[in-house]
């Protein structure tokens, strides 16, 4: 419940569009009345057996009102849909962002398939309270009240009973969420368990079947499908008694205004003819609360779903912000990177990742980390972006502790190619545009060309506008990393980290990549991850990473002439490509 109180504030995001939504369905309301009137106007001319030429203008009012409610439903429908996307979108971009900043040590903790189906399909539910329900309330309001008002001027008992019904329908289905939303949240969680489990068990399906392990996930998603299935009966049957118990309440109202008009016509206090004008308008009392009550039902899964949101909207930083962040020193001079004896472990129990490291890269350098894999070089680029704290010693930018800046301003300040791509579901266009939102259509488009991307994207089904990332087009490894790249170049950051930025990209391609990234590095500090070892020869320095520390630092030829680890790696790939 609390939640849809929270919910509320991203409907004060949107109120423009809620209060034009509110505006149509008064127009809507309007039409309702308008026929209502005239057509208890003919009636009454029926009845009195006046003129019955008279007629003809109260039907045409009620034919014409018919007819511009059609139009209006119309124009609703499609503004509705407008609205919903802008808030889903809203919503979406607020939890992508505190993912975002939760890192990947969050991601891998929690089952990355029950964050997607809550990101996907849970901010789908949330659609009818945000944008159904509560327009629609507001709209009940103001018509519901006007009509009382009136109803209440031709007769104060009768009017009055409509005034009381008309508010118990609302709040009653207030009283029985207590009863209903644990079934509903259960649902939910079910659903969400369910289709989480599908995600990952799609994902990870070459690894099921290379472990044999398919029927056996097989059989627990049949488990799980059976468990939904039971819940979602269980749901619906809740959902049947509450609509009935409103649909009793509507019932009984309208047949005891009727009855206690009929009864004042009756006893002459007020006349036949205004029992008319009660029946229709009264009927227009009712069915926008019916309506009411059935966007009030869809919401209810959107009550849980926001729950969970909010937990992740709620989850604590294990990173903070200092009070008066820097946010200046990263705009004048080529950032400086140091690391001063950092070490570092994912957990408690494990060794560190990175033990001991000390390294300094001048603002302007091209920097090489080389290491086997495993060996703690995305741990540094973890550390750097604030995805994690060093356990101890420190990393300084600009000869300040990267801690002392504000962490939207130091991440701006770093373009990194991930080693895993991360695509999210949107356009290619939106895709690239991630690292910089209001790039124009052209930059982004020069950015895909510089990344080698521009050709690959042209072949698919729509372009720049192709969907992608989950349930959208499958890209392959190298196209990822293109658009990563692309990213990157976009972003036009001045320090600039490449971890094995091409190692999925195929040598043609990865030849054309390679000059661009050559000429992103003028004027850049750049740390580049690398597994073929051709590419870092010219770096300024190159430093090598063995169990998490620094075993060796130094040019090419400085390294191949100690004869070290970095020797040694070198030959060996010498010889893959010799024999290749
Ligand atoms: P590299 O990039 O050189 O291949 P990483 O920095 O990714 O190496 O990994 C260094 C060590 O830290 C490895 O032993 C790896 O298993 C471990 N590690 C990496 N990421 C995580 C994580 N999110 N949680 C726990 N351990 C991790
Ligand atoms: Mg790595």
């Amino acid at each position: 419940m609390r939640a849809y109180g929270r919910l509320l504030r991203y409907v004060a995001a949107i109120k423009g569009e809620v209060a034009l939504k509110v505006l149509i369905g008064l127009a809507i309301s309007a039409t309702y009345i308008g026929q209502a009137l005239a057509m208890a106007k003919a009636v009454s001319i029926v009845f009195a057996r006046s003129d019955l030429q008279a007629i003809v203008a109260p039907v045409l009012i009620a034919l014409a009102a018919v007819l511009l409610r059609g139009f209006l439903s119309r124009m609703m429908e499609s503004y509705s849909k407008v609205v919903a996307a802008k808030v889903k979108n809203k919503i979406r971009l607020l939890v992508f962002d505190k993912i975002l900043h939760l890192g990947p040590g969050y991601l891998s903790d929690k089952r990355s398939g029950k964050v997607q189906s809550l990101v996907l399909d849970g901010i789908e539910s949330l659609e009818p309270f945000l944008v159904n329900y509560i327009p629609q309330i507001i709209t009940i309001s103001i018509s519901g009240l006007a009509i009382g008002i009136y109803l209440t001027s031709l007769d104060v008992v009768t009017g009055l009973i409509i005034i009381v019904s008309m508010l118990l329908c609302v709040i009653v289905p207030y009283l029985t969420v207590p009863l209903v939303s644990r079934s509903i949240v259960t649902y939910w969680r079910s659903y969400a368990t369910l289709n989480a489990q599908y995600i990952d068990a799609v994902q990870g399906m070459s690894t099921l079947m290379a472990f044999k392990a398919s029927r056996a996930k097989g059989r627990e998603l049949a488990e799980n499908a059976q468990g939904f299935y039971v819940q979602a009966i269980r749901n619906t049957t809740f959902s049947l008694i509450d609509s009935g118990l409103m649909m009793l309440l509507t019932s009984v109202a309208s047949a005891i205004t009727v009855a206690i008009a009929a009864y004042r016509a009756e006893s002459g206090i007020f006349p036949v003819m205004a029992i008319s004008t009660f029946l229709f308008l009264a009927a227009e009392c009712a069915r926008p609360m019916s309506e009411l009550n059935g966007h009030w039902h869809n919401s209810f899964l959107g009550l849980s779903v926001a729950e969970e949101l909010f937990e992740i909207v709620d989850e604590e930083l294990k990173i903070t912000e200092k009070e008066h962040a820097d946010t200046v020193s990263l705009d004048g001079p080529l950032p400086a990177v140091q690391f001063q004896d950092v070490t570092f472990a994912y957990n408690e129990e494990a060794k560190p990742a990175l033990a001991g490291i000390n390294l300094e890269i001048k603002g302007g350098q091209t920097i090489a980390v080389v290491g086997k894999s495993g060996s703690g070089k995305s741990t540094m680029v973890n550390l750097l972006f604030r995805f994690y704290e060093p356990t101890q010693g420190s990393i300084l930018m600009n000869g300040i502790n990267i801690k002392d800046y504000g962490i939207s301003y130091l991440q701006s300040k770093i373009a990194v190619v991930f080693q895993d791509t991360y695509l999210f579901y949107g356009t290619v266009f939106e895709n690239i545009r991630m690292s910089h939102t209001d790039a124009a259509d052209d930059k982004v488009i020069a950015a895909a060309k510089a990344a080698g991307a521009h050709e690959f994207i042209m072949e698919l089904p729509q372009g720049y506008a192709t969907v992608v990332g989950e349930r959208g087009v499958n890209l392959s490894g190298g196209e990822r990393q293109r658009l990563a790249i692309a990213r990157a170049i976009l972003k036009d950051a001045p320090l600039l980290i490449l971890d094995e930025a091409t190692s999925s990209v195929d040598a043609r391609n990865e030849a054309l990549i390679q000059n661009t990234l050559d000429s992103l590095t003028k004027g850049r500090t750049t740390i580049i991850i690398a597994h073929r070892l051709s590419t870092v020869q010219n770096a300024d320095k190159i430093v090598v990473l063995d169990h998490g520390e620094l075993a060796e630092a130094g040019t090419h030829e400085e390294l191949l002439l100690k004869g070290g680890i970095y020797a040694d790696l070198v030959r060996a790939q010498r010889g893959d490509e010799n024999n290749a």
